[in-house]
């Protein structure tokens, strides 16, 4: 490990210039403590900082860099792109060869509209469903994550189910009010939702796997049990894919287990590491959307030539390829080590679905928000640093999920482990 002098001079210029020193919370090492990563280059499974230090990287961008970075066939699809012009306020033919692979890939979509964030996917969908059952308000989960729009910035307050407290000062009262919060893998706090509130109840939002509580699983029916509770209400049932779309399959969470949602929102992997955001569905609601409906949603940049062309070489590359065995595969045989390593020393639980997972460090079964909230954050801070130091980046959160991509093999799985092995016997 080189010094990590120049990392700690530009966070020192970056902490007077921007808030918190970084342009997203997440990358600010608070949970943790210490100097934010700064980034020179990244190539396959390994970033390397502005000191010289190579990390193996399992942040991949918070998900979209599924390839590895600076993956041959994309950077190449954006080098020509980009010669024929950057941006062109007209339509261009590369969003419609996003669109048509991302439906064909998702049979739950009949129409798509491209934008440049999760947090506008998730904002976007969730009016259009307001406009298509003319009520207004949505139920949440508590810990799930879908952007920073002002009526998603609500977990909850105590108990099972309660009407949203804003999490952020900034966001009106009177508008969380709209956002009703339910718990992950608890039917009943949804069903006493829709029984008090059931003819307001525009739309059900969630991360069908969710991972920005770290990586949780759904139980068995319970998705199966909000697609049934949602037509009986005739409320719409919101995917958020876009940790999920085109990560835990081809065609996301809802492929792997069989749910036809309403509406599906992407981000992270359908920009091959670009700003790309995107929600679909059935023709008759998406028809709604302007200027088709009159339900207002635009962008000056969306669908960007040259994030369509990253999306596009991204998602060919996926299937050419078919990288799910290998990244799936590789995935398990590091929770496994780490299982080996970690067992008898400290309390831990893996949740891991395909290539994404997180080390709970709790010996409980994690399945919801209260119990990853029991997960002992100074011990994962102590390993954290360990990993850190043995050159392994892992998101700087126990409450995030880590990501394989199809650039890690044997040596990163090698010095993986042995920096797991080295952290565990610093402790
Ligand atoms: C990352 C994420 C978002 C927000 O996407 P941004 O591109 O960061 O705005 C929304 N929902 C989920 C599930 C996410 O993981």
């Amino acid at each position: 490990m080189n010094s990590r002098e120049k990392c700690i001079q530009l966070y020192e210029r970056a902490s007077k210039l921007m808030p918190g020193g970084v342009n997203s919370p997440v990358r600010a090492f608070k949970a943790i403590g210490g100097t934010p990563l700064f980034t020179k280059k990244a190539t396959g499974a390994e970033l390397i900082d502005v000191d010289g230090n190579i990390y193996i990287d399992y942040v991949g961008s918070w998900g979209p860099m599924i390839l590895g970075h600076n993956f041959p066939d994309v950077v190449q699809a954006i080098e020509q792109t980009l010669r024929n012009g950057t941006s062109f306020g007209t339509s261009s033919e590369n969003e419609v060869i996003l669109a048509e692979l991302v439906l064909e890939a998702f049979p739950s979509m009949e129409m798509v509209r491209f934008v440049n964030s999760g947090t506008e996917a998730t904002m976007s969908a969730i009016r259009v469903a307001r406009g298509y059952t003319k009520r207004n308000k949505i139920i949440k989960f508590n810990g799930c994550y879908h952007g920073h729009a002002d009526g998603l910035l609500v977990k909850a307050g105590s108990g099972a189910a309660t009407l949203g407290i804003p999490d952020s000062p900034g966001v009106p009262a009177d508008y969380a009010k709209n956002t009703l919060v339910a718990e992950f893998n608890d039917i009943s706090s949804v069903e006493q939702l829709f029984n008090e509130h059931g003819d307001d109840i525009a739309a059900v939002i969630l991360e069908p796997v969710v991972g920005n509580m770290g990586v949780l699983i759904p139980k068995d029916g319970f998705l199966t049990f909000l697609r049934d509770i949602t037509k009986r209400y005739r409320a719409l049932l919101i995917f958020d894919e876009v940790m999920t779309g085109f990560r835990l399959s081809f065609g996301g969470a809802q492929q792997l287990y069989g749910i036809d949602p309403d509406l599906t929102c992407f981000g992270k992997v359908i920009g091959g590491g670009l700003p790309v955001g995107a929600y679909g569905g059935k023709r008759k609601i998406m028809e709604l959307v302007a200027p088709s409906g009159p339900v207002y949603q635009a962008g000056t940049l969306s669908g960007n030539p040259l994030a369509m062309a990253a999306g596009i070489a991204t998602i060919k590359a996926i299937k050419e390829y078919n990288i799910y065995p290998k990244i799936n595969k590789y995935t398990e045989t590091l929770c496994d080590g780490i299982k080996e390593i970690l067992s008898g020393k400290l309390p831990f639980t893996i949740n891991r679905v395909g290539s994404m997972f997180t080390v709970f460090f709790t010996d409980k079964e994690v399945f919801d928000w209260a119990s990853a909230k029991s997960s002992d954050t100074s011990l994962f801070a102590k390993v954290y640093k360990g990993l850190l130091d043995n050159g392994v980046f892992f998101p700087p959160s126990q409450f995030e999920a880590a990501f394989v991509s199809f650039a890690h093999g044997e040596t990163e799985l090698d010095r993986t482990l042995t920096a797991f092995k080295n952290a565990v016997k610093q402790i």
